[in-house]
């Protein structure tokens, strides 16, 4: 009995001491800033302490012939093994294959270095000491390393002055929106009242496209007003280059403060978003701070393995906090904070409507909505899994969810934008009584839909149709009469818009056109210009009520022509029977690739991914498969 608690008492402090430098680890190298990361690591200590205790005496049960020091030595040992292994490999060597020389050494020291600790702690009269003195280290080192963390200093530009007058701007663009599920745009559910209200005092563009078909690369055209092909952030491990001048960099030029609060992984600092902005949420170094430590941590990674192995799911990594509710408290925090002289543009991205579809249940209560189950949850992500593996043509073949399934999941996708948009609302509210909506525009839009099968895929980013290149767009503002316009226009015509309204300069090096004569009634261009540059390559102009896509695959080249004023849904194609009209846009095609290209960096801007960022992003839909180029 004696030996049984011993071997408790020493793997519990052994899983302790594990768990405290694994926190001091989480803290160093993950860039990710807590609350109080002292009493959270206390908490992830106290996880693998239940572990080392039960492992321990387990073993000393096991064998009462050996003193059970050693037991929990080699627990504490093997603890220390797996743990190190999976942080070495997944983060500081992420990318690098298994076997490869670095990874290798790196884990040859680690496992001597293992050893040894265990040894010594199997070999002291009394291991109790060193694993506690263990322990009492890892906690220095996580509060030596967390606690004074502070941002990066701004550097200090020379002050300028904004003209009189100038308007405020709020941008709000929520993520993964299909201008054809907001009611405002004839969708049969009212799942948008607030925004619709908004569209009926401004103007609604029904013709509005993103110039890419997933995050990065669609956000970056709207902060750089190039195409894809220019911006090169078009995968997974780019970033807007420092080079360009941004919108938020142009505007700030102009006297403005600037924020930006994004929900979306894939727009922050880290990605070069933050450009121009006088703060960015999530800070570089202090993001996901509604997320606990231990979510972070081996812990929480073999719940994971094991949940996926079999089959069940015990908490998902999905659980982000950050929801429309908590970006708005970090929003009108930013408000409370703000200078009252200067004008202000504030970018606020929701992620709601993005996969996974999980309205908060608070939402959910008094509907008839049942919140995503966690089967439904693994079959939505298993068929947008399955999906995101095949080139976008010839497109999968065999739909993964039966049509009462993907009923029930869209009903959430819309609640999603039902929430979404209550919040928005409330937002609004807000800002309106604390008196700082006064002079401002506001623009409201998204960077891309969602696909339901409409085209034999799910999620975004795989094609150019309309289900997720076709956006809504909505502006009000000081001078601007409601109205709907039909002509296309594109997502990068917002920055020279924006640049207009602050007065300030435009840079030479942009590709979108000013759409102030269009918001005062004159007709504009009347095109629109979208590149999936992932590895199949997809591109598609819009004139007027014309659609031609261009898909290249597999060295073979395919023509789709769609007339969208009586086939919307782009499911006609008329490539066949109208050869000419074909050659004609082709030619004007050809011309927007080769001008689309026209102000290439010399090479994109590559980041290294952490495993947690991986993680994360493959949590949102997005797959390693978008790292190849
Ligand atoms: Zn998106």
């Amino acid at each position: 009995m004696k030996q049984l608690l011993r071997g408790c008492i020493y793997g519990a402090a052994a899983g302790w001491s594990v768990g405290a430098a694994e926190s001091a680890l989480v803290a160093t190298i993950t860039d990710l800033a807590f609350a109080s990361p002292i009493s959270e690591s206390v908490g992830v200590a106290l996880h693998y302490s239940l572990v080392g205790g039960f492992l321990g005496a387990l073993l000393a049960l096991l064998s009462k012939l050996t003193h059970p020091a050693h037991f929990a030595g080699a627990v504490g040992g093997l603890m220390f093994l797996a743990t190190g292994l999976s942080w070495i490999h997944q983060d500081f060597y992420a990318g690098i294959p298994l076997f490869a020389l670095e990874p290798l050494i790196a884990s040859a020291v680690w496992t001597v270095a293992c050893s040894m600790a265990g040894f010594s702690m199997a070999q002291a009269p009394h291991p109790i000491l060193p694993l506690f003195l263990t322990a009492l280290a890892g906690h220095l080192c996580t509060a030596l390393t967390s606690a004074p963390i502070t941002p990066r200093p701004q550097e200090v530009a020379k002050e300028v002055v904004a003209k009189d007058g100038a308007p405020n701007i709020l941008f709000i663009l929520v993520d993964t929106l299909r201008a054809d599920h907001m009611s405002s745009y004839g969708y049969p559910i009212q799942t948008s009242p607030e925004m619709d209200k908004l569209a009926s005092q401004g103007i609604r563009f029904d013709s509005a496209w993103a110039q890419a078909t997933w995050t990065r690369p669609s956000v970056a055209s709207l902060m750089t007003s190039l195409y894809p092909a220019s911006h090169q952030t078009n995968f997974l491990d780019t970033r807007i280059p420092e080079s360009f001048t941004t919108l938020a960099e142009t505007i700030h030029s102009a006297g403005y403060q600037t924020a930006g609060f994004s929900a979306n992984r894939n727009v922050e600092s880290f990605f070069g978003f933050g450009q121009g902005f006088d703060s960015f949420w999530p800070s570089d170094l202090g993001s996901v701070r509604a997320n606990a430590m231990l979510r972070f941590t081996t812990w929480e990674r073999a719940k994971d393995i094991l949940a996926k192995g079999f089959g069940v799911k015990i908490k998902t990594m999905n659980d982000f906090e950050n929801h429309a509710a908590a970006l708005n408290n970090e929003v009108v925090a930013w408000f409370d904070d703000k200078n009252s002289n200067k004008p202000w543009f504030l970018y606020i991205q929701y992620i709601d409507p993005h996969f996974p579809y999980q309205p908060p249940s608070d939402f959910l209560e008094g509907t008839d909505i049942e919140p995503i189950s966690v089967e439904l949850q693994n079959q939505v992500a298993g068929a947008i899994g399955s999906v995101s593996k095949v080139a976008p043509y010839p497109f999968a073949s065999q739909d993964a969810l039966p049509e009462d399934i993907k009923a029930q999941v869209i009903r959430l996708y819309d609640a999603e934008i039902q929430y979404c948009d209550r919040e928005i609302g409330r937002l609004l509210e807000t800002l309106r009584k604390r008196g700082v909506m006064e002079n401002t525009f506001v623009v409201i839009t998204s960077d891309h839909g969602e696909e339901f099968w409409e085209h034999q895929q799910y999620n975004h980013g795989h094609s150019t149709f309309s289900e997720v290149a076709r956006v809504p767009l909505i502006i009000t503002g000081p001078g601007i009469e409601p109205g709907v316009r039909a002509q296309s226009v594109e997502l990068i015509d917002l920055y020279p818009t924006l640049a207009t309204w602050a007065s300030s300069p435009l840079p030479q090096n942009i590709h979108g056109s000013d759409l102030s004569p269009v918001l005062a009634g004159n007709d504009g261009l009347g095109r629109a210009f979208t590149q999936n540059m992932k590895s199949d390559v997809l591109t598609s102009l819009t004139l007027g009520k014309e659609k031609l896509v261009q898909v290249e695959y597999r060295g073979e080249e395919v023509w789709m022509l769609f007339d969208l004023s009586i086939d919307p849904g782009e499911t006609n194609n008329l490539a066949e029977s109208r050869p000419e009209r074909v050659a004609e846009l082709r030619e004007l095609l050809e011309q927007r690739r080769v001008e689309s290209a026209s102000f290439q960096p010399a090479q994109a801007e590559r980041v290294q991914l952490d495993g947690q960022r991986k993680a994360e992003l493959e949590n949102l839909g997005y797959g390693g498969e978008e790292d190849e180029e």
